[in-house]
């Protein structure tokens, strides 16, 4: 029985997974890390096409099954791929996953701090809209900034639900992300952008003026003060970082 728990909603159309596959652009010299493996229906068919497979898998049961009918180019780990260092894994270029709802937001910050070539993610419909958000939208959130910041993502294509079996709430989406070479604009400090996003988000209602005003006393003399962060896009969210980053209060 699929546990709801950990996000089991099988794939069940092989055309998607086929073009999943075909997303990837797999190559014999491609060592392709997969998240959730499930009965492998995304596996095997990307297993003929490259060099090696890594395939993470966090239920038992489902590793005992597949264990029987991988090729011998997949290395499975029954593991939570959340718990695992990447750096003790065989070095990987690529990822694919139909990733377990439940760890979208954490799995996608931590496959952004590894450096990969390309991935393809199915993510829910709502996430994914959330990720390619643009300012001034309702769906532009902190991921939407943090995603445009570290990588070019695009929605490949929506996956109605019931290509899913047991049939999940919504529909879903195939993601690309390809990591950038170089942000797509300066930022002093990171970190301190990061936070600083963090923090305007969590009140994104409010003019900006009023939320930093505890910390930097009264703001003059920056243009994006009276507005509200979801107005600003992720360069000007970057320049007042900047700017406030180099107020140092
Ligand atoms: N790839 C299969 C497919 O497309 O049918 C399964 C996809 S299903 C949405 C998600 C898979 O991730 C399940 O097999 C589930 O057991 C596994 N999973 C859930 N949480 C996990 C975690 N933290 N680490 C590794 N695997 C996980």
């Amino acid at each position: 029985m699929a546990k709801k728990k950990i996000g089991q909603n099988f794939l069940i159309d092989q055309q998607v997974a086929e073009r999943e596959v075909q997303y990837v652009n797999p190559d014999k010299e491609d060592v392709v890390l997969e998240i959730g493996p499930g009965k492998g229906v995304l596996t095997i068919p990307l297993a003929e096409k490259v060099k090696k497979v890594i395939a993470v898998e966090i239920d038992s049961q489902l590793v005992k099954k597949l264990k029987t009918t991988l090729p011998d180019n997949v290395t499975l780990i029954n593991a939570d791929v959340l718990k695992i260092d990447f750096n003790t894994l065989p070095i990987f270029n690529k990822i694919v996953s139909n990733l377990p709802f439940q760890i979208s937001s954490p799995i996608t910050f931590k496959l952004l701090a590894y450096p990969f070539s390309k991935a393809i993610l199915i993510y829910q419909k709502d996430f994914a809209e959330r990720m390619v958000a643009i300012s001034g939208s309702k769906q532009y959130s902190r991921l939407s900034v943090g995603i445009y910041y570290k990588t070019h993502c695009r929605i490949l294509e929506i996956v109605p639900k019931e290509f899913f079996y047991p049939v999940p709430k919504v529909d879903s989406c195939i993601v690309e992300l390809i990591p950038r070479e170089k942000p797509p604009f300066d930022v002093t400090n990171e970190q301190f952008f990061f936070d600083m996003t963090k923090k305007l988000f969590s009140l994104r209602r409010k003019k900006i003026k009023n939320i930093l005003k505890d910390v930097y006393g009264k703001l003059e003399n920056h243009p994006y003060i009276d507005k509200r962060v979801e107005e600003l896009t992720p360069q000007q969210i970057g320049e007042l970082s900047n700017f406030l980053f180099k107020m140092n209060p």
